[in-house]
């Protein structure tokens, strides 16, 4: 049987209401809380991967400025998504959440072996999450109403992506709470 994480990619003040505010993320904000929610109800591990950039010397920086250094307000989870006891954040200096991280690892502790990746932004991080998650032998689901970009071009172009490179089942966060919804209850059927 699958075993599940959710990996929530920088939904970060900064990113959604700061330096490199992202107009199309409030449309997610909602869905995405339905399914961290989901996932916490039925047992389903939430990983956060959040930027968290060094001041001044961050390599990034030269492309987009400074933003989400790490410590600092625009670096916190937005509100209405914030971690709950139980959760995992992981912090990162590059797009991808593997990078130089212990996501790896800790997906490996937790028995993760399908990842189900949300947040920001559809072509860069969680692209770049996606690919390691890819290289590392992880399956993938993006639920498309959990990820944004900055343009609908952009956003379309991140989902064909990652379908086609990485394997990507691409499909709604309705779907993946029913998969969550029949393996929780098969799992209570095998026990029962
Ligand atoms: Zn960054």
């Amino acid at each position: 049987m699958p075993k599940y994480a959710v990996l929530v990619v920088d939904m970060l003040e900064d990113f959604i209401h700061g330096n490199l505010k992202c107009e199309r993320a409030e449309r997610i904000i909602q869905p995405l809380k339905t399914l961290l929610d989901a996932a916490r109800r039925y047992g389903f591990p939430v990983v956060y991967c959040n930027d968290a950039h060094r001041p001044d010397i961050d390599a990034e920086f030269e492309l987009w400025g400074p933003h989400a250094i790490d410590g600092t307000p625009g670096s916190q989870v937005i509100e209405e998504l914030k971690p709950e006891e139980g959760d995992f954040i992981v912090k990162k200096r590059r797009y991808s959440g593997f990078f130089q991280t212990d996501l790896h690892l800790l997906l490996r502790e937790l028995g993760v072996d399908t990842v189900i990746v949300t947040g920001l932004h559809t072509n860069i991080c969680v692209k770049h999450t996606t690919s390691d998650a890819f290289n590392w032998g992880f399956k993938i689901i993006i639920p498309k109403d959990c990820v944004e970009a900055f343009s609908e071009e952009d956003h379309k172009w991140g989902l064909s992506y990652m379908e086609k490179v990485y394997g990507a089942k691409i499909t709604e966060s309705a779907e993946v709470i029913s998969l969550f919804r029949n393996l929780a209850t098969r799992t209570r059927n095998n026990l029962s």
